[in-house]
């Protein structure tokens, strides 16, 4: 069973993301969302994650901010977590890295990118 957050405050972003992971075969059998970072948070505690996909720019708390609580939590399962933002800048993209992201992804993004990221963390067909 794979469950994953997607963390975006667009809700339609939350929905191509999840069309894209269908079709291009990662194996995920339950999508999670939040809206802000704070959300997302809820959503760890009431939830076994297996992956976390997580916007940068949102309203309450941001995604950079989320990771950061996330990672200060040091749960016993260190749940991955790739970016998916419009912030694709080096300086950015390290900042990340340092906070505790996994990986990254700029949007807009090819479903081959999504494909060939998330493949490191979820099944495929
Ligand atoms: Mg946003």
């Amino acid at each position: 069973m794979s469950k994953v957050l997607l963390v975006d405050d667009s809700a339609v972003m939350r929905k191509i993301i999840q069309r894209n992971i269908k079709e291009s075969g990662l194996i995920v059998h339950e999508f999670v969302e939040a809206g802000d970072g704070a959300q997302a948070l809820e959503k760890v505690s009431a939830n076994e994650l297996d992956l976390i996909l997580c916007d940068w720019n949102m309203p309450n708390m941001s995604g950079i901010e989320f990771v950061k609580n996330l990672r200060s939590l040091n749960l016993p399962k260190k749940i991955p977590v790739i970016m998916v933002t419009t912030e694709g800048s080096d300086a950015k993209k390290s900042e990340a890295k340092e906070s505790g992201a996994n990986d990254y992804i700029t949007k807009p993004f090819t479903a081959d990118q999504l494909r060939d990221t998330l493949g490191k963390y979820l099944m495929i067909n």
